[in-house]
């Protein structure tokens, strides 16, 4: 049976999970973030056309944060070609936290390690074309409109501003990657520009439309139109296993086994290759900054329809 004639099954799966979501918490370290419900999950899915399973509120939208990181790494590699995009940065995992400045210091060339981690994601971000901030934003929510086919979708300035204004980490994070010459922007609108680009608002079906057009080769899901460069759309499959959940992937990609990238406002997008899009929010996060009623839920889910790419 298909996962989307087994709605009753997939209502009791989100039930079973929400009961995680007590174990967790939202993150505060953006003061904006703090206002999420706990207690909220909600989840859609796209499978192999237009067909979508949702449950819980659906209509709720959250920010990407972390979760643009595969969006801007699609963009960049669109506009500048992987041999400019991997001299910036690496394609290693590196297991410490997603602000760690560690292995910035401790490798040589002091490149980041992957696009997964802040480091690597401010400097694809820098990647992106445009010659101002306005219009590099724009070719991403352009960008973003047209895999999900949501015009409306817009960033939230309260969460930009909120992180700006707290985004001391990450402005050391640039000031380090520009005395070593990975990047050559200025700092503040760098910042700028990657604050909102993590404060993009999506809903779990927006999610899940991008999560199903990573999987699906990069083509759009009901056109079946290329919109993602197959080569990319595998490069994307292929960072959200190695480094798409935080310090957590080796565990994520055992237990659950599909591609995946969440980010701190308590989303998870999931591609299946070659036919499922999953999108999933729930902000009470576990220690490393995964969703964790998310986290069981898209567990309970590999298991029960065999989605494990392994
Ligand atoms: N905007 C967040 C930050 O840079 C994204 C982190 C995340 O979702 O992992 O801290």
């Amino acid at each position: 049976m298909s996962i989307c004639q087994d709605k009753e099954a997939i209502d009791v799966m989100v039930e079973e999970a929400k009961s995680y979501t007590q174990y967790g918490k939202v993150a505060d370290y953006i003061p904006a973030l703090k206002v999420a419900d706990p207690d909220m999950l909600s989840l859609a899915i796209y499978e192999n056309d237009e067909t979508c399973v949702t449950a819980g509120n659906t209509e709720e939208t959250f920010t990407l944060q972390s979760i643009s990181k595969v969006i801007t790494l699609a963009l960049a590699l669109m506009d500048r070609g992987e041999e400019e995009v991997f001299s910036r940065v690496g394609m290693e995992p590196t297991g410490d936290p997603f602000n760690s400045i560690i292995k910035l210091e401790t490798h040589s060339p002091s490149k980041p390690l992957n696009p997964m981690i802040n480091a690597g994601a401010l400097a694809v971000t820098s990647m992106i074309y445009g010659s101002s901030i306005d219009e590099k934003l724009g070719r991403l929510l352009t960008f973003i409109h047209e895999i999900t086919g949501n015009s409306s979708i817009r960033y939230d300035d309260t969460v930009a501003r909120s992180e700006y204004e707290t985004a001391n980490l990450n402005r050391s994070l640039c000031y380090y990657m520009k005395q070593h010459n990975v990047i050559d922007d200025n700092v503040e609108h760098l910042l700028e520009l990657y604050t909102k680009q993590c404060a993009i608002e999506v809903s779990c079906k927006d999610l899940a439309k991008i999560g199903y057009v990573i999987a699906n080769e990069g083509k759009h899901v009901q056109s079946q139109r290329p919109i993602i460069p197959l080569h990319i759309a595998r490069i994307l499959k292929t960072f959200m296993v190695t480094c798409g959940m935080y310090n957590a992937s080796g565990e994520f990609a055992i237990r659950v086994g599909i591609p995946a990238k969440s980010g701190v406002s308590g989303g998870i997008m999931a591609s299946v290759p070659y036919g499922v899009g999953i999108g999933i929010y729930g902000p009470a996060l576990d220690d490393k900054g995964n969703s964790m009623a998310g986290m069981k839920l898209l567990e309970s889910l590999s298991q029960r329809f065999d989605l494990s790419i392994f």
